[in-house]
């Protein structure tokens, strides 16, 4: 791969020049040989082969060669480039030459050429940095993230940054193109509905009062909605104050958008035209539309998972009745005891040592089941253990509803039905993941399978409190063949809710508003929301709907992830450019740190066992967990 992390186009033979600098460091080509020039950047790599200096001088844009050639250099210029070390920011003056045949570095958008150096000046010297500055770092990522900012000077990082970048102009461009506008919403707010911990801010107004920053804009463009903006969207910052998990930050970025008089279609190709726009501009090639769409239950039924990866074809079938007449009891009482036998076909697997085996038996005991039966699918029929209590009849069915080839193993979980769902679908994941990485060792391009999971429940149990709550907010619409469930089988009724699921992640979720007052009010009371309490905490949105609130809904997009998922890159802490550790901490800076006792007494706020004087976290931190 070349070292330029930047096409040199994007910044035009004069879009680099400054009143330093006449070209970028990625930008000279043997079509500049014989030009006088003048670069600026950091040294990558300095070498002093006797008095002959070679300097790798690195930008944003790309690593130039600059040389000294015996007996040319002046002595001012030679002691210069004694002087460079890693990292000092330096200014050379020179001619551009074309190197010789057989000198071409062909990893290099610049490795045709090499710049002569006449003078050179050292506009910065640097500290010895703590570790190199290169790809393939050694580095641990507490260092680097202190560091943040020699880290952000490796290729890899500008690269996904830069992505970044293209991809948000992408998102404007398009939604702009469909008569969205970016409209700004407070990050002080009132307590939006996302159920995470908010960030609280005090008021120094206001003794004893509370801002609380976004979860989302979810309230904001709502209001927005029913003010007649008709399409509103935003980069947004979203912060939630939850336990982080290795692919969470306290901050994260949402496309986030909402539209008036809109049903899930319509959100659907949005959001489908938006996939298609960001990924053809950024990474050329844009998915196949539209997305296939799903029912959530029909989704858990087929792939075990509500984000399933659909890199790969395998489902999981529900074969209990082909083994019910089985000699094996599992199998045999499976039905009546109110239990399922799930099966999902491992192409391959037949080969696989006992070891691998007992893995893939792992994975679907980590998801809930009890075991896992294996049956190797032979030339004439199965064997294993569970083989032998099949029937020829049996085994002919099971074969027939799997479609199967000799070598394959059947993995069988049997189990209440979701259980089975879940257990089995870790398995498919694991399946998934291999086979894509398998296909990457092997160069494939990568591949992007997106689907909708849409119509989840309404409501869930919260684990906590044993409540019933909402699956997404309590803003959103119940399909409305299940209105009749509200009260009756609350748990039963499905929502106007979807997810966007990308290569088994997922990207966002969204739904249709309920914008009629009766249906807000009936869902507020299964789950137990009373009057005072809803007027206490969105008072100021129910009382918005009272003056004509269009049908509504929308969706929040995962910026970040979906920039880790494009960029092939495998942290979502490498999709931004100063993340927080898993305990939401920032190494750089050192945020969050004590306040001033001033500062407080100003906020009202007195701090027990901490503040003022405490001991500040640790200020380093495990990132990964
Ligand atoms: N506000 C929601 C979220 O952050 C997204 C949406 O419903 O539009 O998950």
């Amino acid at each position: 791969m070349s070292d330029d992390h930047l096409d040199p186009g994007v910044v035009g033979p004069a879009g680099g020049a400054t009143g330093l600098r006449t070209h970028t460091c990625g930008e000279l080509r043997r079509g500049d040989a014989g030009r006088e020039v003048r670069l600026a950047g950091w040294v990558n790599r300095v070498r002093d082969h006797g008095g002959v200096f070679f300097v790798d001088l690195r930008d944003r844009y790309g690593i130039t060669q600059v040389v000294t050639r015996p007996g040319e250099a002046s002595a001012e210029l030679l002691g210069t480039l004694q002087e460079l070390r890693p990292e000092f920011v330096v200014a050379v003056s020179g001619s551009v030459a074309a190197r010789p045949e057989g000198m071409v570095n062909t990893e290099r958008a610049t490795g045709e050429i090499e710049v002569v150096a006449r003078e050179a000046e050292i506009l910065a010297p640097s500290a010895v940095p703590p570790f190199v500055i290169e790809d393939e770092t050694t580095a641990g990522e507490d260092l680097r993230l202190e560091y943040r900012y020699l880290d952000l000077r490796r290729p890899a990082l500008q690269r996904v940054l830069e992505l970044r970048h293209r991809a948000a102009q992408a998102v404007r461009r398009h939604l702009d193109g469909l008569g969205f506008l970016e409209i700004e919403t407070p990050m002080l707010v009132k307590p939006t509905p996302e159920g995470a911990r908010d960030y609280l801010v005090p008021s120094r107004e206001h003794p004893g009062r509370f801002y609380a920053l976004p979860q989302s804009p979810q309230l904001y463009k709502q209001i927005l909605m029913v003010a007649g903006m008709d399409r509103y969207f935003q980069i947004a910052r979203c912060l939630r104050d939850e336990d982080l998990r290795a692919d969470r930050q306290p901050e994260h970025t949402q496309i986030d958008l909402e539209m008036s008089f809109a049903g899930e279609e319509d959100i659907y190709a949005v959001v489908e035209g938006l996939m298609a726009e960001v990924f053809s501009r950024v990474l050329g090639v844009g998915p196949a539309l539209p997305f296939p769409r799903i029912d959530y239950d029909e989704c858990m039924d087929r792939y075990g998972s509500d984000k399933p990866d659909l890199r790969i074809d395998a489902e999981i079938a529900d074969v209990t009745e082909s083994v019910a007449g089985s000699g094996f009891r599992l199998f045999a009482e499976a039905q009546a005891q109110g239990r399922r036998v799930k099966a999902l076909v491992v192409p391959g697997g037949g080969s696989l040592s006992r070891r691998e085996a007992d893995a893939l038996e792992e994975e679907v005991k980590l998801g809930g089941a009890q075991g896992l039966v294996r049956l190797k699918v032979a030339g004439c029929g199965l064997e294993g253990g569970a083989a032998k209590f099949l029937g020829a009849e049996e085994q002919r069915a099971l074969l027939q509803s799997l479609k199967t080839e000799p070598g394959d193993l059947i993995g069988l979980v049997v189990d209440e039905r979701m259980r089975a769902n879940r257990a089995l679908g870790r398995l498919r994941a694991l399946l998934a993941g291999r086979a894509a990485a398998a296909e990457r060792a092997a160069g494939a391009p990568p591949r992007h399978a997106f689907l909708w999971v849409r119509h989840f429940p309404l409501f869930e149990v919260d684990e906590a409190s044993g409540r019933i709550a909402p699956a997404h907010h309590m803003f959103t619409m119940p399909l409305a063949q299940d209105l009749d469930l509200l009260e009756s089988e609350p748990l039963r009724v499905r929502a106007q809710l979807y997810d966007l699921v990308m290569n088994g992640v997922e990207l966002g979720s969204g739904s249709i508003r309920i914008h009629r007052r009766d249906i807000q009010a009936r869902v507020m009371k299964v789950i137990g929301l009373d009057e005072g309490e809803a007027e206490r905490r969105f008072g100021f949105l129910l009382k918005a709907f009272q003056f004509g609130a269009p049908p509504h809904g929308g969706m929040g997009l995962g910026f970040d992830r979906l920039i880790m998922l494009m960029a092939g890159s495998g942290s979502i802490r490498d999709t931004i450019a100063f993340p927080k550790t898993t305990s939401a901490l920032s190494l750089m800076d050192g945020a969050p740190a004590e306040a001033d006792a001033a500062d407080l007494r100003d906020l009202h706020i007195r701090v027990e066992g901490g503040g003022a004087g405490s001991p500040a976290p640790a200020g380093r931190d495990r990132v990964s967990s």
